[in-house]
């Protein structure tokens, strides 16, 4: 039923009668019944279930990231979505997955090793004994020479050119120790009402470095860092990884070359068995497979290491089983639709990426997210709200190599990034919502710069106040699918979310798993989902946008990007 009650939320008014912008309306039946449907009758722990302890991890191009793809294609016919279908983007690569690990030290004294061998190196020939070496590649000095790729590429060069003819046979430890001060943080927090706060404020204005192709380091003020991962052109940044990658894929040849047996790794962060890991080879076809690299407990990776600075030879068993499989190339996301009705050519999007890295189970990065989108899809089709645009959602793929899934769609459906030659429908997307910020309820939403949605999001989210959700930041934020769409031109967000205990502790690690994911805030952040997605669908104007940028530069290249 049409919802009868559309009531005027608080717009701003400035003096007594004219208000500074026409009022959004906000439909306050349809928020209630979608409060119901997401609080009383949530199914939204089960999609985690099933994308999490059932189908995960799924890293991209694994057999797991496919099955993740069949059920959520499968849950929502039942739900008599539209369509629910895989629709591809290209060739990924190849896919990698684990299916055995065993490790441990077997002298001088014997202790089990816990750890996550990388993604796309090689797996052992059966169990090997090796004796440990120590060759430290980064030290915390030249830790950020790898966003300098001039840099990074002469401080592997060096590092070879040292250790050529010495490292066959062995186990080599490639991380210096790191210390691990007692805690003084909680691991986990929501933000505080002065951390909203300070969200809220706009970023001060600093004079950003012209980019051109290529990129090869980060600026050198500190404030323009993030020039990087936000403002800076996706196609640019995704083109700094991609030449880094072919960097480390001439590491890669020669630690296959000079015959080493593994290589033993302990991320900069985490301690109390932390494990973060994430890739050591490159999907890419073709590009060279490193031997078994293994991201171990920082507390056990310090005490081979102390043992084998002091010259007591440590022995380590050793087996991985790892399959590379380059038989299944595409990549592929997964698409589904509520059709609209008058306005039915226009389109509503909300998404989340579906493939995670593999250590734990995607959990929170981002089992939630799209358990969130899925949730918020299947409220909007239970309750049957009327709604004049066609809602689409979208599960991506490759996310984490690069946004892949979400790039390579935008280019096919709505604008080329470099050319900014546009298509029909980016003409007919009213707004893009993604959710990729880890399981924390919503608190609010980056406004990418459009000073123009302000006081649309202010009145959606009004309803939402009591729920947490209330602020707004005109500040960018990057890193997931939105920038996608943002840097064609086109209205994308991703929401604030709290961050509990995402970069702490599960992002990209073994506790990425469900037991770290809140039923509360996925609840919350579904109901939020789909009154923006319904109240996108309803208005009368799509939301409004930026100029569309520029097209970009054409590219040129260097001696920095390297070749394999
Ligand atoms: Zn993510």
């Amino acid at each position: 039923m049409k919802a009868a009650l559309r009531i005027l939320a608080s717009g701003v008014l400035i003096g007594a009668a004219a208000p500074a912008v026409a009022q959004e309306r906000v439909d306050l039946l349809a928020i209630h019944r979608i409060k119901t449907e997401a609080f009383r009758n949530s199914q939204v722990m089960d999609h985690l279930f099933f994308l999490t302890d059932v189908h995960g991890p799924r890293l991209a191009g694994s057999p797991a990231y496919r099955k993740a793809a069949d059920w959520s294609v499968g849950t929502m016919k039942k739900w008599g979505v539209a369509d629910p279908r895989l629709e591809t983007w290209g060739e990924f690569g190849r896919g990698w997955t684990l299916e055995r690990f065993a490790a441990h030290m077997v002298a001088p004294s014997y202790m089990p090793i816990a750890g996550s061998p990388l993604a796309w190196s090689a797996g052992t020939q059966g169990a090997v004994k090796a004796e440990t070496i120590i060759a430290t590649l980064f030290t915390d000095e030249t830790r950020k020479d790898r966003y300098d790729l001039e840099k990074l590429a002469a401080l592997i060069e060096a590092w070879m050119t040292t250790h050529r003819g010495k490292l066959g046979g062995r186990i080599v430890l490639i991380d210096p120790v790191r210390e691990l001060p007692p805690p003084t943080t909680a691991a986990s927090e929501r933000y505080a009402p002065e951390a909203l706060e300070t969200i809220a404020r706009a970023p001060e204005p600093v004079p950003l470095d012209p980019l051109e192709w290529p990129i090869v380091r980060l600026p050198k003020d500190e404030r323009k860092e993030h020039q990087m991962y936000t403002p800076a052109p996706i196609e640019m940044t995704a083109d700094f990884w991609l030449r880094q990658t072919r960097i480390f894929d001439r590491l890669n040849a020669f630690l296959r070359d000079e015959g080493v047996v593994a290589v033993l790794t302990a991320d900069r962060r985490g301690d109390g068995g932390l494990v973060f890991a994430e890739e050591a080879g490159s999907w890419e076809r073709g590009a060279p497979i490193p031997p078994p690299v293994v991201a171990i407990q920082p507390e056990q990776y310090a005490r081979l290491h102390r043992l084998t600075d002091r010259k007591m030879p440590v022995t380590i068993e050793l087996e991985v089983r790892a399959r590379i499989d380059e038989s299944d190339p595409e990549g592929f996301n997964v698409v589904a639709e509520i059709p609209g009705g008058r306005k039915r050519d226009e389109i509503v999007m909300l998404g989340a990426h579906l493939d995670s890295w593999h250590a734990g189970t995607g959990a929170t990065d981002n089992a939630a997210g799209s358990a969130v989108v899925l949730e918020a899809l299947r409220i909007l089709k239970v309750l049957g709200l009327p709604m004049d645009r066609t809602v689409r959602l979208a599960l991506w793929g490759s996310e984490e190599q690069g946004l892949f899934g979400s790039r390579r769609y935008v280019a096919k459906h709505f604008a080329d990034p470099i050319t900014m030659k546009t298509r029909p429908d980016h003409a007919r997307l009213a707004g893009y919502f993604n959710i990729d910020n880890g399981s924390g309820k919503i608190r609010g939403v980056y406004l990418q710069g459009n000073d123009m949605v302000r006081p649309i999001f202010a009145a959606w989210l009004e309803p939402f106040h009591d729920l947490g959700a209330a602020t707004l930041t005109i500040d960018w934020t990057g890193g997931t699918d939105h920038q996608s769409f943002d840097s064609v031109g086109l209205p994308g967000f991703q929401f604030i979310q709290d961050p509990l205990d995402y970069s702490s502790r599960t992002h990209h690690s073994n506790l990425d798993v469900y037991d770290h994911v809140q039923p509360g805030d996925l609840m919350q952040a579904s109901a939020i989902m789909a009154s923006f997605v319904y109240h996108a669908a309803t208005r009368p104007d799509l939301l409004p946008r930026k100029p569309l940028p520029r097209p970009l530069p054409p590219k040129k290249e260097t001696a920095a990007a390297g070749s394999r």
